[in-house]
């Protein structure tokens, strides 16, 4: 597994669930041993989401007409 922001190496590891997502408290991970980026199979679900679901669209009322004279 290789890291999405360096393309380092990453280790997998056994990482302490402090957030209390999971229901165990250990949770399997990975780590990149250059830049240290920690990914978890939480993170790794978010990141396979569409971007759009969690942007909410305000163009709609942003665009909408003044009133005309
Ligand atoms: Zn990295």
């Amino acid at each position: 597994m290789t890291c999405e922001r360096c393309d380092g190496l990453m280790v997998s590891e056994q990482m302490c669930d402090l957030r209390g997502t999971n229901r165990e408290l250990y949770a399997n991970g990975y780590r990149c041993l250059l830049c240290g980026d920690v990914v978890d199979a939480t993170i790794s679900e978010n990141r396979k989401r569409p971007a759009e679901a969690s942007a909410p669209s305000i163009t709609d009322t942003a665009r909408m007409p003044s009133v005309a004279a």
